[in-house]
Formats: C-alpha cells, structure tokens, sequence
C-alpha cells in the first residue's frame, strides 16, 4: 500500500468549543483581524470569539467587507486593515468566502505580492489564522486553498500553499441553526462533491478514501432534512462534521472537472458554488462509471444508492434548474478543459465529454 496524507489542522469540535477553549487563542499575539461577511458571524460566533479574545487581554478589529466569491480587491482592503492595525493573527468567521479571504490576506498582510496574488509564490510569512466555519460545506477550514474570483480569466482561481493551512478550526454545529434551507442544502453538496470528487481524483490513498466515504454516509445519511428543511442541532452537527472531513479529504487529493465547470456557472451566472456542483455531479458520476465502475461503486457504496438513484434524489433538493444555451455549456466545457484539475482526474475528460456532462446535467431537463 503506498499514499500521503497530511493534516496539519488542530480541529476543536463541540458546542461552545470556542468559549471552552479561549486559552488557545492567546499564543497568537495580541491583536487579531476578524474576517467575517456581512451576517455570517451574528449567529453567536462573533460574541464567542469577542468572549475568548477579551479573556486573554487581546484586541480586535473586525473586518466585515467580504462578498460572496471574494474578489482581489476585498482581500488587498483586507490585508490593509491588518497592516493597519497590526494584527498578529487572523480569525475567519463565516462560510467559504470569508475563510477563504482570510488566507489571503493572511498572506497579502505579510507578503507584497506584486506580479499579483494568482502568480504569487506564497512563502511561509503568513499570519497564523484561526477558522470558524458558519456553513458545512466548504472544509476551507481544514484546506490550504483559498478560491477567489479572478476577472482577466473570467474563472475562480485556486492559490494554494502548506502556510494556508489554518493553525486551528473550532466546529460548532449551533453557528448553523440560521442558515437557510438552500445555503444548507447547497454546502451539503458542495461537501458530498468534494467526498466523491476526492474518491476519483489520481491523488486519492487508502486513508482519503476512508475519509470521503465516511463523509459520504454522514452528509447523505441527513438526507431526509435536507429534503425537509427541518434540522436538529444532532443534523447540524453531522454536516458539519461530515463537511469537514470531505474538506480533509480534498486537502489531500485536490478536486476535478466537477469544480471545473462549476466555475463558469457561478462567475458568469451567479450559480452559487455548491449548487453548481450538485447540478453537475450526477452526470459526473455516470460518465465516470463508465471508465472506472469500481471507482464509482465506492462512492454508490457509501451513498447507499445506485448513480441514477443519486441523480433523481438531488435533483428533488435542488429543484428547477437554471436554463442555459448550448453556446454557454460549449464555453463551459471549452473553458474547463484548459482547468489544472483536468488532469486530477483518473479519468481523462475531453473538452467533448465535458461536454456531454453539461448536456446531460443542464441541457436537456432545462425549464
Ligand atoms: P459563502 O459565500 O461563504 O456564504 C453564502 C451565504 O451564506 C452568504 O450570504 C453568507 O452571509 C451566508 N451565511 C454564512 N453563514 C451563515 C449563517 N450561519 N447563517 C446565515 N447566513 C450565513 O458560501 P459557502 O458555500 O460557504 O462558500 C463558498 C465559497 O467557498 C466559494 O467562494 C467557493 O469557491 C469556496 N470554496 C473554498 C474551498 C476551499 O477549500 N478553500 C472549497 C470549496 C469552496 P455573509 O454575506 O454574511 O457571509
Ligand atoms: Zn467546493
């Protein structure tokens, strides 16, 4: 047997985790950034971190001007600010969007990176961060990529790097219980994409594997209030815990065509990103199945279900379906094909194939 595996994450999980374990903040320094959107930390998780800062004698300022899908220049202002106030570490409350921002301006607040951030070569000068997931599906808490919007390619671009590991990620399943049916169900996917995409990837091992499977069985295994929208803290807390670990898995063995195309669908059709992924895994699954059923077979094993019955049970969450030309879907595919996570796929997807997947998932049960 022979594979790698790497998690230099700390994971704290529980209710209250952060409040519990406010000591572990102090070793940071004294002064923090917290990175946060517009509402995805007034859940609770801004007063737990405020509580555990104000217990070490730490300052704080909060930097709140994360949009979805974080641009360059939210990351610069960012980096600014704690510059500014010379923070000596970062606190990233939110979704993937702030998470992912944080790692950024980790980096910017220490590194001048003037060939600009996507051409970068990000040292090992990074602020520590801290990371506090307000979603499950990301795992950015758990990654070294931070994915911001990238106009002059009109894509996402991953930066990626040992140092964008957060040093700590605190998992409390209560910072969901405001989120809404289609953010939850959305992450869930996005989680349940990265599970299976880590399954099919040429960099998956013996222990990635059992990672995504696990994940997998959790993250579907909550089916029934997915579909329902009715959600128990034990269903929070098993997204987010089998979230996180799909997060393990693709730190591992990076993603594939799947977040490939999504991309287009969430930068030039506003698609968020975890639906844009269960729009196009079902028909993902069912071309892989054909190059490598045994592949498939392990993720069709953990879902409790065959491809087809997976295809007909997310599409009952994601409902009607956005419409898109022909033209577009040949950009996507087009477009994808030249995406690196091309060739991290043990199956080989022709720009014709991609293709035929975005028919399959968008084309033909268009509204
Ligand atoms: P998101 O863009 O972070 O958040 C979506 C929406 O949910 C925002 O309006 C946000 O509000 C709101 N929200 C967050 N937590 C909430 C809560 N507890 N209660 C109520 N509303 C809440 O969505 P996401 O799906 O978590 O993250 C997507 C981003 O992550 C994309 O940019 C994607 O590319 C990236 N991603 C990164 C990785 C990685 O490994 N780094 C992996 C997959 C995806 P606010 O406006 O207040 O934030
Ligand atoms: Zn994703």
């Amino acid at each position: 047997m022979q594979f790698q595996y790497y998690m230099p994450v700390r994971i704290v999980c529980g209710e209250d985790c952060v409040r519990k374990n406010h000591e572990m903040f102090a070793q940071f320094g004294r002064c923090a950034l917290i990175v946060t959107g517009k509402s995805s930390a007034k859940n609770g998780a801004l007063d737990d971190v405020k509580f555990a800062l104000a217990q070490n004698g730490q300052g704080y300022a909060v930097y709140t001007d994360v949009p979805a899908n974080p641009t360059v220049a939210c990351v610069q202002a960012g980096a600014e600010e704690a510059r500014r106030i010379r923070a000596d570490f970062v606190v990233a409350i939110g979704g993937g969007s702030p998470m992912d921002a944080a790692k950024a301006i980790a980096v910017l607040a220490r590194q001048n990176a003037e060939e600009g951030i996507f051409s970068h070569a990000i040292g090992e000068d990074v602020l520590p961060m801290l990371h506090i997931p307000t979603t499950a599906g990301t795992g950015s808490e758990v990654t070294q990529y931070s994915i911001l919007t990238n106009d002059e390619k009109q894509t996402k671009t991953s930066i990626s790097a040992p140092s964008l590991f957060p040093k700590i990620a605190f998992l409390d399943g209560k910072y969901m219980s405001s989120l809404s049916k289609e953010i939850t169900v959305n992450t869930a996917l996005d989680a349940v994409s990265h599970a299976a995409e880590g399954i099919l990837s040429v960099r998956a091992g013996a222990l990635s594997d059992v990672l995504a499977r696990e994940s997998l069985k959790i993250v579907f295994g909550e089916y029934p209030a997915l579909l329902s929208g009715e959600f128990t803290s034990e269903s929070r807390s098993n997204l987010l815990y089998g979230a996180t670990l799909a997060g393990m898995v693709i730190a591992n063995t990076g993603t594939t065509p799947v977040h490939g195309m999504g991309y287009s669908l969430t930068y030039f059709r506003g698609v968020p990103h975890g639906r844009a992924n269960g729009l196009l895994l079902p028909a993902f699954l069912q071309e892989c199945e054909k190059s490598v059923p045994e592949r498939v077979r392990m993720i069709c094993d953990a879902l409790g279900m065959g491809t087809e019955a997976f295809s007909e049970k997310v599409a009952a969450l994601l409902g009607d379906r956005e419409r898109f030309s022909e033209e577009e879907l040949r950009d996507y595919a087009h477009r994808a094909s030249l995406n690196k996570n091309i060739k991290n796929c043990c199956v080989y997807f022709s720009e014709e194939r991609l293709l035929a997947v975005l028919c399959r998932a968008l084309g033909r049960r268009t509204r």
